[in-house]
């Protein structure tokens, strides 16, 4: 973390600290249904309150399209995050001028103030020089703690970065230490595990994967039009057709690389897409004209398990097959309840995360042997395939 200034280096007491974080919560009814997001910040947030800074946070919430609209309003969540904080969250209704103003002015060290919405102002996603001047008014210090918001380059979320001092908050900081030492400087070999349904949505992922890691271990909808490329029969399975010149470049490419890639040599196959529908193991050479490939075989589980127990670092992206419908979640749990019993034995650093991730391997039971789950879905798969995130570069030190 030598790039980044973190909180170790802040010099908070007194001070208006801006905080940038993730509170983009589900909600249901006014009520926070799932509060990851918040119990992520909260060591941030009491670190800076004990530092006798005044805590200001800056989030943003849905997509509003024209200016202000309840529906898209953070208030209901300065309730939740006072209750998981044990402390009261003081709310503003809007993130600058007169209620902002007001509210910074008559906080105390230690106070904890959720401005509304970011979005609410145009100026937030076009990164608006102006927008970004106002808020800065607002603060001595900048920290930005939402890494899952890092991939956009808004005011909240690096023009701030550049008119303040910066520091990473607490989670963006493990966040950058577990992605770093997973692929920037990874202790080799290091496997990925690519799952998921289409090849489409992750040509950059892989192609970028193809340069950085010793194993590609490639599963789900998107192992199929691997296999069908390779010319072999896949039945009525997901395949995209259009993309095997692409399957076969992307084989090529790990080649030169000297990069494995590892596909199923068995699969499940059923008749239907469903829960329960009868099932059965076969060969990749033996997918019958009405079958669907719907998870890895034994065969493929152990091979994968051999090469994860042989390899110091495992990134992981996306499920082994259908994991939302038994039985064919069978491949996904046994890969990641293998990972995560390395990981615990000390022999495996495994990073996860993007998309249905998460949930496969909470499906599975896995997520908390883990090194590290990334919660952060876009941006997590962003720096998979190799981008610069904005909000992270803003950072570095200078
Ligand atoms: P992604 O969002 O690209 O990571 O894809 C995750 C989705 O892929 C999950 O909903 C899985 O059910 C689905 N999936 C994985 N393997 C298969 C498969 N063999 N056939 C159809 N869908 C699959």
């Amino acid at each position: 973390m030598s790039a980044f200034h973190t909180l170790d280096t802040a010099d908070l007491k007194g001070k208006r600290v801006l905080v940038r974080v993730d509170l983009n919560v589900p909600m249901d009814n006014g009520k926070v249904t799932d509060a990851t997001r918040i119990e992520r910040i909260l060591p941030t947030l009491r670190e800076i309150t004990q530092k006798g800074g005044k805590v200001i946070l800056l989030a943003h919430f849905g997509r509003p399209k024209n200016g202000p609209d309840e529906a898209n309003s953070l208030k209901p969540v300065a309730a939740a995050l006072a209750e998981a904080l044990g402390h009261p969250v003081a709310f503003a209704s809007d993130c600058i001028g007169a209620p902002a103003q007001e509210a910074i002015a008559k906080m105390l060290e230690g106070d904890v103030l959720l401005l509304e919405n970011t979005r609410f102002h145009k100026g937030e996603e076009k990164n608006d020089s102006a927008l970004v001047a106002e808020l800065a008014a607002l603060g001595d210090v900048y920290v930005n703690d939402a890494f899952s918001a890092a991939h956009r380059a808004h005011a909240s979320t690096e023009g701030l970065a550049h008119k303040l001092p910066a520091f990473a908050g607490r989670t963006m900081q493990a966040e950058i230490e577990a992605l770093s030492k997973a692929l920037e400087n990874p202790e080799r070999p290091v496997a990925a595990v690519v799952g998921g349904a289409k090849i489409s949505s992750k040509l950059e992922l892989l192609g970028n994967l193809t340069k950085k890691v010793d194993y590609l271990i490639i599963g789900g909808g998107m192992a199929n039009t691997f296999l069908a490329a390779q010319g072999k029969a896949v039945g009525k399975s997901l395949c995209e057709k259009d993309l095997f010149d692409t399957a076969r470049e992307i084989m090529g490419n790990a080649q030169a690389n000297g990069c494995t890639i590892v596909l199923p040599v068995d699969v499940v196959v059923a008749q239907e897409f469903k829960a329960h529908a009868p099932s059965k193991t076969v060969g990749v050479d033996e997918v019958g004209e009405a079958d669907m490939i719907l998870d890895a075989g034994p065969r493929s589980v152990a091979a994968v398990e051999a090469i994860l127990g042989a390899v110091k670092t495992l990134v992981w992206n996306g499920p082994f097959g259908a994991f939302e419908m038994e039985p064919f979640d069978a491949a996904t749990n046994e890969v990641a309840q293998a990972a995560a019993k390395l990981t615990q034995q000390g022999k495996l650093l495994s990073v996860a995360g993007g998309g249905d991730t998460v949930a496969a391997l909470n499906h599975a039971g896995a997520a908390e042997g883990f090194t590290y789950v990334s919660t952060a879905g876009g941006a997590f798969l962003e720096w998979l395939e190799g981008k610069v995130l904005p909000g992270v570069e803003a950072l570095r030190a200078r």
